[in-house]
């Protein structure tokens, strides 16, 4: 056997390795997973039973085109098809945006702390990460991200609401950012959360990208529509940079389940869109529980709520798993709770309490 390996690429020494939310312990005490920001409602019947019936045929490749949900998706967000692409799930298209603008020696800026997922794929492409701090409000610093732009930038992720703040930017401050940057830097609005936002502040990245050609929006149906385990989200994007992403996706990515579900989610987007509203009550419920036991708690557009810790942060995430909820530790910085169902808000919401009085 020869002592050589295979030669690989100097970028990938060093990549963080992105962690996913642990799962609840299986046999163990009862435990809900708060850690992924997942939807905890089960898929809906009609929505089950298009994946089903799809699943008869996985023998067969998935239609490449996913001509079937992007004339849904069309028409669901008055665009032309041509300026969509779907991907396996948004981080999928968010890679391919990478490796359609960035190579080495090129920039890509973002605040930190902000998706995990950036600096992975950032270092993968080659390019350089150029992470900007968030605000001590733990918001976007956007005149400090554009004061980063180089001649080397070529893109810029805006993650609206932050995940794993929950914090949003509002349409006056980021309208401003977008005059600043130059018609050749590629931004990225990650909008993953769109549909949990109720801050009418807030603006739509599908109406900020109608006017201007260097905007792409990223959605996932990951998250409020509870497809997270099927892989599919999509880019809306002006003609250059969608054809761009055509030519990066991994052929046939999409699975048929995935494209099935997905129609059939849009299709039953009042229902689903009610989960969300619950979702966010309970959201409310939370983050005032969590204030009203002394806490401080950035304000959260999203599905999830954000304590800044500091170096008490895993001791807190081990005394909520030990209480039966499973968080998000971010080590030395803070723990990002998703919001589940009500009895698993409830367990987590007691171990905070008591967490704050044994301290
Ligand atoms: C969850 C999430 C995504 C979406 O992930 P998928 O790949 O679509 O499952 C994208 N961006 C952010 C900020 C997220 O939190």
């Amino acid at each position: 056997m020869s002592e050589t390996s295979p030669k690989l690429r100097a970028e990938l020494d060093g990549i963080p390795t992105y962690k996913p939310g642990k799962p609840a312990a299986a046999g163990g005490p009862v435990a809900y997973k708060l850690s992924s920001n997942e939807n905890p409602y089960p898929p809906l019947p009609g929505v089950l039973e298009s994946v089903m019936a799809a699943a008869g045929s996985f023998n067969r490749y998935p239609d490449m085109m996913c001509t079937a949900l992007m004339n849904e998706l069309a028409d669901r967000f008055g665009v032309p098809v041509s300026h969509l692409s779907t991907g396996t799930g948004s981080v999928g298209v968010a890679q391919q945006l990478l490796q359609a603008t960035s190579g080495p020696g090129d920039e890509v800026i973002y605040a930190w702390r902000s998706f995990e997922a950036y600096p992975i794929i950032t270092q993968v492409s080659g390019a350089t990460s150029v992470q900007v701090p968030l605000t001590p409000g733990e918001v976007h610093d956007l005149d400090a991200m554009a004061d980063a732009i180089t001649d080397r930038t070529r893109l810029i992720f805006v993650c609206n609401p932050n995940n794993p703040t929950g914090t949003v930017v509002r349409r006056a401050e980021l309208e401003r950012f977008l005059d600043r940057v130059p018609g050749d830097v590629l931004v990225v609005l990650d909008e993953a959360y769109r549909e949990f936002i109720r801050d009418t502040s807030v603006p739509d990245g599908v109406e900020l990208y109608r006017e201007r050609p260097n905007v792409c929006v990223l959605r996932t149906f990951s998250k409020a529509y509870g497809l997270a385990g099927l892989r599919v989200g999509f880019a809306i994007a002006h003609e250059p940079v969608a054809a761009a992403l055509r030519k990066t996706a991994v052929p046939f990515g999409v699975s048929q389940l995935a494209q099935e579900a997905a129609i059939t989610s849009l299709r039953a987007e009042d229902e689903l869109l009610g989960r969300v509203g619950a979702l966010v009550c309970e959201r409310t419920r939370v983050a005032e529980g969590l204030r009203s036991q002394g806490w401080t708690v950035p304000e959260t557009q999203a599905n999830f709520v954000w304590l800044r810790l500091g170096d008490r942060t895993v001791e807190f995430a081990t005394a909520c798993e030990q209480a039966g909820a499973v968080v998000r530790p971010f080590s030395g910085e803070g723990v990002r709770v998703t919001i589940g169902e009500p009895e698993a808000n409830d367990i987590f919401l007691k171990a905070a309490d008591s967490f704050r009085k044994d301290r």
